[in-house]
């Protein structure tokens, strides 16, 4: 075991979220340090293909898209985290920019998608690749200043000091004022239990959670945790990719075996995910040829122009798994994808333990109990830049 520190902000996890905060907490002028449990580049963010939500149509605001995430969480999200998301959505798009992110444009403007839950087109893409060129820029950032990382370095234990939090990671014994946990969550551990597929990195299991809960911290919605509703069923080394959401914002269709559209495609993803569940359980699905449940997705309905600009990935992806989804339905089921709960969290991304953070999809509230697409990232980037500045501005009283 090797001893370090003390630093003013630890860091724990090197996804967006943790990323962000640890960039915000540097340029705060704290001394930070940052754990992930692999290398910075592995975790779900990078995995993140289709979008984030930000308000910038004309016929759009934050109230809208704060209005829209009210509803898809079924009135159950926290209000005041909500706000903060929305109202701070562009200028969290605008630091991203700033960092070197290059958000796709058409006509003078963003390109906005239409996500689903969403009664405007709010999306900003990098392609289907936006997640990895938000943590590429965000790593850059964290590189090119004086943060030290620790790799490979998985937190086992945290414990109070008097002086702040003692955390061991791997290796390492870190002592620092705050500590900003930004973990992710757990759907790869939950899937592989219950037998499932999931869109999740294997880094997603969820110990960092358990550890707060163990040292008193308070926790929301834990129990709510979202199936993607395009889970890859066919081919075989599709199963579990995520099929961007933006295929059914640019014009496919959930069909049945008989062709019929029987749910609303751009509805929220539990809507979609249930009527998915129940259309198969109805004896109205289709098998794949390995035997699993499945229902079409008509990718054929999107202009080859759309596809080209914003699913170039997910159709080499296919096209290499000999499906070309221009030319034929593609196979569907829900997979597991995303922790809709966690750890309580204020407006400043404070735990209910003094002094230690939390921030992307190990924080809960900001979606209640069902996420819309494309404000994950968004709330790792929004509450990620307040978790880190909160944190280096405590390390500093
Ligand atoms: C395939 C896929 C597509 C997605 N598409 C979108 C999308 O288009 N738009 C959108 O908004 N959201 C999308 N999401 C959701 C979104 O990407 C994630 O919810 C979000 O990026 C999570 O970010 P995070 O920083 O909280 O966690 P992650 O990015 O998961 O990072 C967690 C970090 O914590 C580390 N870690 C875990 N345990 C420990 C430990 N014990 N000690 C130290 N480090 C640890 C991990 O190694 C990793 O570095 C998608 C998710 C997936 C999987």
């Amino acid at each position: 075991m090797s001893t370090a520190g003390p630093f003013d902000v630890l860091v724990i996890g090197s996804g967006a979220s943790g990323l962000a905060a640890a960039v915000s907490a540097e340029r705060a002028g704290a001394r930070v340090a940052l754990a992930a449990k692999g290398s910075i580049q592995s975790c779900n963010s990078a995995k993140a293909q289709g979008g984030i939500q930000a308000a910038f149509g004309d016929d759009d605001s934050p109230e809208q898209h704060a209005a829209d995430v009210w509803s898809s969480s079924h009135e159950t999200a926290d209000r005041r985290l909500v706000e903060i998301l929305t109202v701070e959505a562009p200028s969290a798009i605008h630091w991203l920019e700033e960092l070197g992110v290059e958000f796709t444009r058409e006509n003078g403007g963003y390109r906005l998608a239409r996500c689903g839950g969403a009664t405007r087109k709010r999306l900003l893409q990098v392609g289907d690749r936006t997640g990895l060129a938000i943590t590429t820029a965000l790593r850059e950032a964290f590189e090119a200043g004086g943060g030290t990382a620790f790799t490979k370095s998985p937190l086992s234990s945290l414990e109070q000091t008097p002086n702040g939090w003692r955390a061991t990671c791997g290796e390492h014994v870190i002592d620092a004022a705050t500590v900003v946990l930004a973990a992710g969550g757990r759907c790869f551990r939950e899937a592989k239990e219950r037998g499932e597929l999931s869109t999740n990195h294997p880094g997603a299991t969820g110990e960092v959670t358990q550890i707060a809960l163990d040292l008193g911290a308070e926790a929301r919605d834990l129990d709510a945790l979202q199936y993607h509703p395009n889970g890859g069923a066919w081919p075989a080394n599709m199963q579990g990719y995520s099929i961007p959401e933006t295929t059914r914002a640019y014009g496919a269709v959930l069909l049945n075996a008989e062709g019929e559209e029987f749910t609303d495609s751009l509805g929220p993803r539990d809507a979609v995910s249930q009527a998915i569940f129940d259309e198969v359980a109805n004896g109205n699905g289709v098998e794949t040829p390995d035997g699993r449940p499945a229902v079409y997705l008509d990718t054929t309905r999107i202009a080859e122009d759309d596809a080209n600009v914003s699913l170039p990935y997910m159709l080499r992806r296919y096209r290499a798994g000999g499906v070309d989804p221009l030319r034929e339905k593609i196979l569907t089921y829900p997979v597991l994808h995303y922790q809709n709960g966690g750890l309580v969290i204020d407006t400043n991304a404070e735990t209910t333990l003094e002094g230690v953070y939390a921030c992307g999809e190990i924080a809960g509230g900001t979606h209640g109990r069902n996420r819309m697409m494309g404000n994950s990232l968004l709330e790792c980037c929004v509450f990620g830049r307040r978790a880190g500045r909160a944190a280096a501005e405590k390390a500093r009283a």
